[in-house]
């Protein structure tokens, strides 16, 4: 069993699909472990993206995770890592399978709507930013 932290971005959440989003999940056989709605400050959207700090689009992307409310999630599931990212799409939603969230409600590179763990060393970093243990529950 593996887990690894999805969020739905203030776009999506904007765009009120957050139903939408849940519903691949369970309807592909992941488990919700924990969920809560927060508004990141600028620091902590820095702190959870500190890995692209270098990058040119760090400024942008911060700001773009502050900019309204997400949901944040740990998702359960055999595999759950990878499978989660299919879901997904491609980072750029141009190049996403059809079908998939970012290739059906992404606008731009940046406003994709879903961020997905991408490895077991950043998932458990990234649930362990939003989560303590006693806010997962195994099921
Ligand atoms: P992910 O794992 O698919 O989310 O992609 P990355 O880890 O490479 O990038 C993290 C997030 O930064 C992406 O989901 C986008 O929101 C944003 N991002 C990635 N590449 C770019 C880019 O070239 N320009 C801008 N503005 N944002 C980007």
């Amino acid at each position: 069993m593996e887990r690894t932290l999805s969020i739905i971005k203030p776009d999506g959440v904007g765009k009120n699909i957050i139903g939408e989003v849940i519903k691949r999940f369970e309807t592909n056989g992941i488990k919700i472990a924990a969920m809560k709605m927060i508004h990141l400050s600028k620091s902590q959207a820095q702190g959870f993206y500190a890995v692209h700090k270098e990058r040119p689009f760090f400024d942008s992307l911060t700001d773009f995770m502050t900019s309204g409310p997400i949901v944040v999630m740990v998702l359960e599931g055999e595999d759950v890592i990878a499978k989660n990212r299919t879901l997904m799409g491609a980072t750029n939603f141009k190049e996403a399978e059809e079908g998939t969230i970012r290739r059906e409600y992404a606008t731009d590179i940046e406003k994709n709507v879903v961020h997905g763990s991408d490895a077991p060393e950043t998932a458990a970093f990234e649930i362990g930013y939003f989560f303590n243990e006693l806010e997962l529950h195994s099921r």
